[in-house]
């Protein structure tokens, strides 16, 4: 259990990647550090691009050089440099400035050698180039940090090749997410210890021979995806120079519109179809929680656009288009190819093993031909290896030969609505036909969330835009770019913890932009629903009506009866954005919060029963939530609005040990004992806890101490308690003769006890001491008994309804860290629970 927590993410850890225009000069780059200022103290891993046109001209240089071209070679090395020295000039001064001019400088020197090399060899290696561009980032880097010092913020800078490894294909390499995932959480966890900001230079990752590798052009959205997994965060934001994703390449389409949300495989099928603003590769990393978002640098209020795994409602099956220039169109073809086996397969084979890549593949029904796409760059490569593939054949004149077609362009047609909707192909040809363009193939995706079609290079323009006009994309995005982003809230029971919560969430948001909004209401034999969020007014109603004659939701208008797993089911049913369970039952609740989490949902819990009844389904709960990605929260289980269970956390992430928690957990217990204590009768006491609304229905379940024991095991499980609630030992301080008596009855008969509590608190008080109701939680064991304390402890000391919690730790040994504060009330548990969703929203 305790190793478990010691992964929990720092909810407000974020990536930020700025791409290479959003650092283009000293001026941007002190604005992308202020965007990191502003977040602090919340951390930032901030994943810097080479300065806009850098790596471009780096490559330009190695070219040169290996064109045998030194002289020109070593100008632009020269350039470039006092390019970067007079950044730093103008971001920095004193010793910052001196220190980074001196890096600036090394990196240049070691550049010419480098060139030198390429020079004498002749011919530029991947392996030489990819040494030679890795300095763009890593010197953005470092302006980055300087900037960051200069507005008096410290920020450390770590080496992607710490962090990322790759299969070491020098040029492209593809990051291997396994072994770089512990690696980089290990080594950036232990640089947010000494810094809140750590600056990765992207783009860049290292070979297991140790040489430095690049992913490929645009790499640096990939790096920052890498990144964001293996710290577990929810949002990665790339930072760039485009308002958003637009449903088309603006440059090509004027009246293209940003999209709010595209699901991740619209987002990588764009990507992968030429799409210029994402890296082909940079949504592998995605997991079910991670939201990536493109934003505008310029404009930083902005959401931009959101790419995660959730499905939003489209009015349009049509999302997005994209382009992909420079094709060349194979076929192969034959009247006997019917008879040839496994045609496609060796033609793919053939391909692969040459190492190029197809983007469109047509297979004609007739099996008459198969016509597929490749970059222009290696068209003649993949003629020479079909021809020497299918050689016999073609000899046989079973295939009559292999064409290649240049100068085409490939248009993808990208939606997850169009798999229900018919009729697609049709507008897109319909579109080209009407403007005279000649469709040379086209293709659908077997999964149907694309259509491509080849045009020739002339046509691509035109074409994008008759398409777009077809499907009304301009209509799309534009005005109604949602700027608000919410966390649907499910409550399951809604008494009055829930009515206290629904008042405050308007008004809490923490520091996020997130809203929280309320969808749904469960109880015992129904629910509400409402996937566009009740209002203020309506869940008010809801409460009255709850309150005043404690129907069920399913009476209320729009109500349905159900029960609450299936109210559940029902409700996951619905996209909803984000959504959390917060459980606010009493009792066992576990199929409802398991299905919750298998639905993909966070949980709040403030009912204890699902994390105390048992410790298999408690561990199940959150190894579930894990998997998913998901987080199980429950803040208010123990000390309501107290920060307890947090405390525990970060005592435990920060690798402290914790030995014992000691402490007074019930705000009636405390209440009771010290009225006693002040000399009140046991059954006076007891009476104005109950008209204070401090108890439980029937005091004798908080008196029985069987609540208590349940905040004890839940404390005890926190720091390695592997025991079942059965194994607390709970002293129970309802009088003997009245256990088993009807409640009224007890009421009536409360008097009966007040003889002997008046004895215990006098001999305590003889002994300088005074009773309290203590719970002790160990890894080794939990008890829950009445103790008589020193009238100088902490303990002693506490008055009526607060509590109090000792964390005994290998750092808090001598002097232990104590918590004390108001422990009881639907107010203050209701704080608990909304301090858990505003950490799930960022906004702590
Ligand atoms: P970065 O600077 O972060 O590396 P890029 O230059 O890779 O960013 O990506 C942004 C560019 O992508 C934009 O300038 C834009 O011209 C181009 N682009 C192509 N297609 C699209 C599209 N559908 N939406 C947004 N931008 C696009
Ligand atoms: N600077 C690299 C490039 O231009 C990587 C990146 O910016 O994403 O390809
Ligand atoms: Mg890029």
């Amino acid at each position: 259990m305790a190793e478990r927590m010691t992964v929990a993410p720092s909810p407000s850890l974020t990536v930020y990647k700025f791409g290479g225009a959003s650092l283009e000069d000293a001026a941007a780059i002190r604005h992308a550090a202020s965007l990191v200022a502003r977040r602090l103290p919340a951390q930032t891993v901030v994943v810097t691009s080479a300065l806009a046109g850098v790596t471009d001209a780096l490559l330009d240089a190695a070219r040169l050089a290996a064109d045998g071209d030194g002289a020109q070679a070593l100008a632009e090395s020269a350039v470039l440099r006092d390019r970067h020295l007079s950044v730093i000039d103008e971001l920095a001064t004193g010793e910052t400035r001196q220190h980074v001019r001196g890096i600036i400088t090394e990196a240049f020197a070691t550049l010419d050698q480098l060139l030198g090399e390429v020079l004498s060899a002749g011919a530029l290696a991947p392996v030489m180039a990819d040494r030679i561009v890795a300095r763009g980032e890593r010197l953005a880097a470092r302006l980055f940090a300087a900037a960051m010092a200069e507005q008096g913020h410290t920020a450390s800078v770590v080496d992607a090749t710490e962090l990322i490894r790759t299969d070491g294909r020098h040029g492209s390499a593809t990051p291997d997410l396994k072994r770089s995932e512990p690696v980089a959480r290990a080594r950036i966890g232990h640089a947010l210890r000494d810094t809140p900001v750590v600056l990765v230079p992207g783009f860049i990752g290292v070979a297991d021979d140790g040489t430095v590798v690049t992913l490929g052009r645009g790499g640096s959205d990939l790096s920052a995806t890498v990144l964001g997994r293996a710290l577990q965060v929810d949002e990665v934001i790339l930072w760039k120079d485009v308002p958003g994703v637009f449903t088309a390449d603006p440059r090509a389409v004027a009246d293209a519109r940003v999209v709010a949300q595209l699901h991740v495989r619209e987002a990588a099928e764009m990507a992968y179809y030429g799409a210029r603003v994402l890296h082909p590769r940079a949504l592998t990393p995605l997991t079910e929680r991670m939201r990536v978002y493109v934003r505008p640098f310029a404009a930083p209020d902005r959401v931009g656009t959101e790419i995660s795994m959730r499905r939003s409602r489209v009015r349009s099956p049509v999302k997005a288009l994209s382009a992909m220039l420079d094709q060349a169109l194979v076929t192969v073809s034959g009247n006997g190819m019917l008879g040839v086996p496994g045609v496609a397969a060796r033609t793919f084979g053939a391909l692969a093993d040459a190492g190029i890549s197809v983007s469109l593949i047509s297979q004609a029904s007739s099996e008459h031909s198969i016509c597929l796409a490749v970059s222009e760059f290696s068209a003649g490569l993949a003629h020479d290896v079909l021809q020497d593939a299918f050689a016999s054949e073609i000899t046989l004149g079973d295939i009559e030969g292999i064409e290649v077609r240049r100068g085409t362009a490939t248009i993808a047609v990208v939606g997850l609505g169009m798999a229900h909707t018919p009729g697609i192909a049709a507008r897109v040809f319909g579109a080209l036909a009407e403007k005279n363009i000649n469709i040379v193939a086209i293709a659908q995706g077997s999964s149907e969330l694309n259509i491509s079609v080849v045009v020739d290079a002339a046509d691509v323009e035109t074409a994008q835009r008759a398409i777009h006009a077809a499907f009304r994309l301009q209509k799309l995005g534009g005005g109604t770019v949602s700027r608000t982003r919410y966390r649907d809230v499910i409550l399951l029971g809604f008494g009055r913890i829930g009515r206290e919560l629904v008042r405050h969430l308007p008004t809490a948001r923490g520091t996020s932009p997130v809203r929280l909004r309320i969808v749904g209401i469960i109880d015992r034999h129904g629910f509400v629903f409402d996937p566009d969020g009740f209002s203020a007014q309506r869940l008010g109603a809801l409460g009255t009506v709850k309150q005043r004659s404690g129907a069920s939701v399913a009476e209320a208008r729009g109500g349905e009866h159900a029960t609450p797993v299936d109210a559940l089911h029902r409700m996951a049913a619905h996209a909803l954005t984000s959504p959390v369970l917060v459980d606010l039952a009493v009792g066992d609740t576990r199929a409802v919060v398991h299905a919750a989490v298998e639905h993909g949902m966070d949980v709040v819990l403030a009912n204890k029963v699902p994390l105390a009844i048992d410790s298999t389904s408690a561990r199940a709960l959150f190894d579930e939530a894990q998997r998913h990605g998901r987080r199980v929260l429950h803040e208010a289980t123990v000390g309501a609005g107290l920060p307890i269970i947090d405390t525990v956390r970060k005592l435990l992430e920060s690798g402290d040990r914790v030995w014992s928690i000691e402490g007074c957990p019930s705000g009636t217990l405390g209440f009771l004992f010290s009225e006693m204590g002040r000399g009140r009768k046991f059954s006076e006491a007891l009476r104005a806890a109950i008209k204070a609304g401090y108890t439980e229905t029937d005091p004798r379940d908080d008196l029985s101490g069987q609540d208590v024991g349940r905040k004890a095991v839940i404390l005890g499980r926190l720091i390695g308690f592997a025991g079942e609630f059965e194994d607390v030992s709970i002293e129970s301080v309802v009088p003997e003769s009245l256990r088993t008596v009807p409640l009224d009855e007890f009421l009536t008969r409360l008097e009966e006890a007040d003889e002997e509590w008046k004895s215990r608190v006098g001999a305590s008080r003889d002994r300088g001491e005074v009773l309290r109701y203590r719970v002790r939680a160990t890894k080794h064991g939990v008890s829950v008994r009445l103790v008589s304390v020193p009238t100088g402890s902490a303990l002693a000391s506490l008055e009526g309804t607060d509590n109090q919690f000792t964390f005994t730790t290998a750092r808090y040994l001598s002097n232990p860290l104590v918590i004390t504060g108001p422990g009881a009330g639907p107010a203050v548990t209701a704080a608990g629970v909304l301090n858990d969703l505003l950490t799930l929203t960022g906004g702590t």
